[in-house]
């Protein structure tokens, strides 16, 4: 390790700025400290404890706050998934997942393997706190201790990283899935390596469907295999979770249901977990937004052409388009569902030739987005799509939009039909 690994690991497991705690280590470097020393004198500086004697409190995982300094804890392994990143140069492999005990849970990342499992109870002795995204997270480097206990301490929260689909979201590391490959297609991207082969596309269960990554472009995925996937991590692209299969992802065949329907969730729920892949909503549209109906485009970029300028190509000979972007309120939140040109035709009832002949008669553009308004507001549609989250609010990239289903007078008309038979 060079003097910056040495800093990022102990100013983790002190819960101190890495700077600093570099600075500190420098300068006792220049007086030809060894590190192992400077290291020590550091942590004391910190009020980390020395050696010895510096052994921090055991403590409940529930009591763990971002401020707890160093903790000692007794706890269930829940989940262990392997990583490799590359730290100034150097790949280390580090092992990251969620530990239990009977009050709480709280994720972990070893610098080291410790060589505990899924389901060890384990002894952690001087783990570090730092805060992850909010969260207390406990860092195991090389002044930590981990034995393992023989007794299993029983805790109520499921041992091992399966789940459904729906269930993932973005940071989750050490899961398995199974599920099935419902589109995969080979890239070459330029990666950490250099050239590198990848696959990437559609998985589905019986609960959702999720884009993928798989870093080693295995044989064994491809389109209509049935897989366990064993230590895969999620992480957000383009706004939505992606399961990524690394290295040390375990593949083995196995057979999966999939559902054709996309989970029915809330606009609020799918905007608190950051972004949904394939899912349905069900609200009322407010209002169509400006930029809706007959729109011009870069045939360059795709980017909306205002005045016949693109933003990053200039003067541009501009293409038609038809989108629509209409305002749905579900009562939990709002979201902009973005309809596409097929699916803009088929609400508009006629063709983009059509809506341009429409315009030309009546001198103006207009009247074709006045008139998908009169159309969609005020009315309840069920839309599927993939919900994503940036700094504008939320967007639903709408893949079908349709009049709900589950509009309030049918429901009670269902309800009573049902008493009536
Ligand atoms: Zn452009």
């Amino acid at each position: 390790m060079d003097i910056n690994a040495h800093a990022e690991e102990l100013a983790s497991a002190l819960g101190e700025d890495t700077e600093e705690v570099r600075r500190d280590l420098e300068n006792l470097l220049e007086y030809s400290v060894p590190i192992d020393e400077a290291k020590q004198s550091v942590r004391r500086k910190y009020g980390g404890g020395g050696g010895g004697d510096g052994t921090p409190e055991a403590v409940d995982i529930a009591e763990v706050g971002p401020e707890s300094g160093n903790v000692t804890v007794t706890a269930r392994v829940l989940t262990v998934g392997r990583r490799s990143i590359r730290y100034q140069g150097d790949d280390t492999v580090i092992r990251e997942g969620e530990l239990a005990d009977g009050t709480g849970t709280i994720s972990y990342t070893a610098w080291q393997d410790f060589g505990f499992e899924p389901g060890d109870t384990v002894a952690v002795g001087n783990a570090g706190v730092r805060e992850w995204e909010g969260e207390p997270e406990l860092n195991l480097g090389e002044s930590s201790s981990v034995a393992t206990e023989g007794e299993p301490l029983d805790v109520p929260y499921e041992v091992g990283g399966e789940r459904g689909l729906v269930e993932l979201a973005a940071g989750d590391r050490g899961r398995t899935v199974e599920a099935k490959v419902l589109e995969v297609e080979q890239r070459t991207i330029d990666g950490r390596d250099g050239e590198t082969v990848i696959h990437s596309g559609v998985l589905g269960d019986e609960t959702a469907r999720l884009p993928f990554t798989d870093w080693q472009a295995r044989e064994a995925v491809v389109e209509g295999a049935e897989l366990r996937m064993e230590d895969v991590y999620v992480r957000e692209f383009r706004g939505v979770p992606s399961v990524n299969l690394t290295e040390f992802t375990e593949v083995s065949p196995t057979s999966v249901e999939v559902s054709d329907e996309a989970p029915r969730v809330s606009v609020d729920e799918a905007v608190s977990s950051g972004g949904m892949y394939d899912v349905a909503v069900v609200g009322n549209v407010l209002e169509v937004r400006d930029g809706s109906g007959l729109i011009e485009r870069c045939p360059d970029c795709g980017r909306l052409v205002q005045n016949g300028q693109c933003r990053s190509h200039g003067q541009v000979e501009a293409e038609d388009d038809l989108r629509i972007k209409a305002i749905l309120d579900d009562g939990t939140a709002t979201v902009t569902a973005i309809l596409d040109r097929d699916l803009t035709e088929e609400i508009y009832g006629a063709t983009l030739e059509e809506a341009l002949e429409a315009a030309r008669e009546a001198m103006s553009r207009e009247v074709v987005s006045d008139e998908i308004g009169e159309t969609l507001v005020g009315r309840e549609f069920r839309v599927r799509g993939h919900l994503s989250v940036d700094e504008y609010g939320a967007n639903l990239d709408a893949t079908e939009f349709a009049a709900s289903e589950d509009d309030p007078a049918e429901r009670a008309r269902d309800v009573l039909g049902e008493v009536g038979a």
